[in-house]
């Protein structure tokens, strides 16, 4: 703290509250060459300068007896304002019950009057200044023990009192993330891993020395940055990849940046290194961009995202959220069979229209709240299978998609039973779908959850298989009943011969594991064609239908049931 302070010819700010000019033309000569002293007259002026939220107090310096509010009064008025509270307060009096009296009610020291020596005075102001940052810092651990950066609360903790000080002067919030950092971990090893993270804090810091700022890391690979403003920030980050890129040079290391300029000050800290982060995933897997800025788009979009946030759980309530339905049909077995279906979720907004999943899955997946859309698809899934096996006296499995976030919740496994036994259904009727991605995140976890969830009956699909980065190591170790070949395979089979191979190499690692693929996205016969005699046995795609509401969906089966009958 004191470092930055005087590498950047701050002041903290006392304020003195007197009613006599001598006493404050006393005190402001003794603190005015080491802080910024602001004056008041009485305990009402005071309060009114406490007001601006712009400027913040280090201390404050109160006399006791004052016409208007005294000091007694306006000290019960800030120890009861959430915000003003930990503004340490010295009294000052000339008697001695009102010093046990002030202290009683909060204030941190008293000073005699007359006035001490100034060297006394000036040493218990720094004293009780110091004592009340160290308290609210300490409070959250310092460093991050692998790369000595800050950790990320005391790096928020940091930049409020630094603001406390310097509250105009115009800062960036940079967030940089080490582009599949977990790669590297998985290819070179935890302790490459560990030194590429490292070397990036060692970099940063270096460059920190130029820009004045202060940086912490989070989230294993994220990197935070709080500067002066700089009008160079892609120079900063280019320098730091360039060397990367010069201390590992068996591997290339790539990093990206998200860079909120000139932030609001009105804007909490937490949520501007969010819009930077932002910014940041902008060009996630976009190789053609390092640098990404937080703009007027994103700032839309991101009131966007606040808005489908705060809608959510009216969402729920009103049933805004639609769970509809698409068919898997069997292509091998003489006729196109009904195999099962998939629920995938719309939300019919009230004011927005139709979203898509698109739209607002990858939202939900980064703050957590997939849970409660999850859940609640499940449960439509689940309602809806018996619903279809009373009239139809069928069972059409339906697969659910299962987010890596409900992974991590020790209760997923009960919480789908539950699903199921209160609808009289068994784990054989219902099928889960995890995305590829979730695979490489936490595999030991995974393939905890996933053998737990297949000793219950349960009947795992590996969903986008091909779009992640799943080594066939983590393919044989990790049990899974179907692959689900990413669409973009299918999409460009056709005329893209690199794309047909892939398809083959997808049909090969499925019979490597002994299990069958569904290709999804198929939209054409002659797609479905090739797919047929390249022996793949299940088809998901617009060729037979879209997803459809679950009443729509009642034509597939009554269709099956009727075939069924006639093969009989
Ligand atoms: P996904 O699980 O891979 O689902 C398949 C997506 O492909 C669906 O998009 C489906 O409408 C689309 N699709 C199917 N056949 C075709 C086709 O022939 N051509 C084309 N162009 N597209 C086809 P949708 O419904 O927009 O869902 C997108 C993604 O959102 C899903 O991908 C899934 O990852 C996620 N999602 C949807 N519903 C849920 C849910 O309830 N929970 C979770 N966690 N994720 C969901
Ligand atoms: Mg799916
Ligand atoms: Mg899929």
């Amino acid at each position: 703290m004191e470092n930055f302070i005087k590498s950047n010819d701050l002041k903290r700010r006392v304020l003195v509250v007197d009613d006599e000019l001598i006493n404050r033309e006393i005190l402001g000569n003794i603190l005015a060459t080491t802080y910024e002293v602001v004056y008041a007259e009485d305990g009402a002026h005071a309060l009114e300068l406490l007001k601006d939220r712009n400027v913040r107090y280090s201390l404050i310096l109160l006399d006791l007896l004052m016409p208007n509010m005294d000091g007694f009064e306006f000290l019960t008025m800030c120890k009861s304002d959430e915000r003003l509270k930990s503004v340490p307060v010295i009294v000052m009096t000339s008697e001695k019950d009102a010093e046990v009296k002030s202290i009683k009610m909060g204030a941190a020291d008293f000073i005699t009057k007359p006035y001490d020596m100034p060297e006394v005075i000036l040493a218990r102001v720094e004293r009780i200044i110091e004592l009340s940052e160290n308290t609210s810092i300490i409070k959250h651990a310092e460093k991050d023990t692998l790369t000595g950066l800050y950790s990320k609360d005391f790096f928020f903790e940091y930049i409020r009192q630094i603001e406390a000080y310097d509250p105009n002067k115009s800062t960036d919030a940079i967030v940089i993330n080490v582009e599949h950092f977990h790669l590297i971990n998985e290819i070179y090893g935890r302790g490459e891993g560990d030194s590429v993270l490292i070397q990036i804090a060692d970099l940063i810091l270096e460059t920190l020395k130029s820009i004045h700022g202060i940086a912490c890391r989070t989230d294993a690979d994220t990197f935070y940055v709080y500067s002066r403003h700089t009008n160079n920030p892609e120079e900063i980050i280019n320098q730091i990849s360039a060397d990367l890129t010069r201390a590992f040079k068996d591997h290339p290391i790539r990093i990206r940046a998200g860079v909120y300029e000139n932030v609001d000050k009105d804007v909490i800290p937490e949520n501007r290194y969010d819009r930077a982060k932002m910014a940041c995933d902008r060009i996630r897997d976009d190789y053609t961009h390092m640098v990404s800025y937080y703009n007027k788009e994103l700032h839309e979009k991101s009131i966007y995202f606040e808005k489908l946030i705060h809608d959510i759980d009216s969402a729920i309530e009103n049933k805004d959220f639609v769970v509809y339905f698409q068919p898997k049909y069997g292509i091998q077995q003489g006729r196109y069979k009904l195999r099962s279906a998939e629920a995938l979720i719309r939300w019919k907004h009230p004011e927005m229209g139709m979203i898509s999943p698109g739209d607002f899955i990858p939202l939900f997946e980064s703050n957590g709240l997939i849970q409660k859309v999850d859940n609640y698809v499940w449960c439509e899934a689940a309602r809806t299978i018996k619903q279809w096996k009373d009239k139809y006296n069928i069972t059409v499995p339906v697969s659910v998609n299962v987010s890596r976030i409900d992974i991590y919740d020790p209760n997923l496994e009960n919480n789908l039973i539950n699903i199921l036994d209160s609808n009289g259904l068994t784990p054989n009727e219902y099928m889960l779908e995890i995305t590829e991605s979730a695979y490489s995140d936490n595999a030991d976890r995974l393939i905890e959850v996933i053998n737990n969830m297949r000793a219950k009956g349960f009947k795992i699909e590996m969903d986008d298989f091909g779009s992640g980065y799943s080594s066939l190591n983590m393919l044989t170790t990790i049990p899974i009943d179907v692959l689900k070949m990413d669409m973009k395979f299918v999409k460009n089979m056709l005329n893209d011969s690199k794309s047909l191979k892939l398809v083959t190499l997808v049909m090969d690692i499925a019979k490597f594991l002994n299990v069958p693929v569904v290709a999804e996205g198929v939209e054409s016969k002659e797609q479905l064609d090739t797919l047929h005699e390249m022996g793949c046995e299940i088809i998901q795609g617009f060729y037979f239908s879209r997803p459809v509401p679950a009443e729509e969906f009642e034509a597939f089966i009554q269709k099956e049931v009727e075939l069924r009958k006639e093969e009989a």
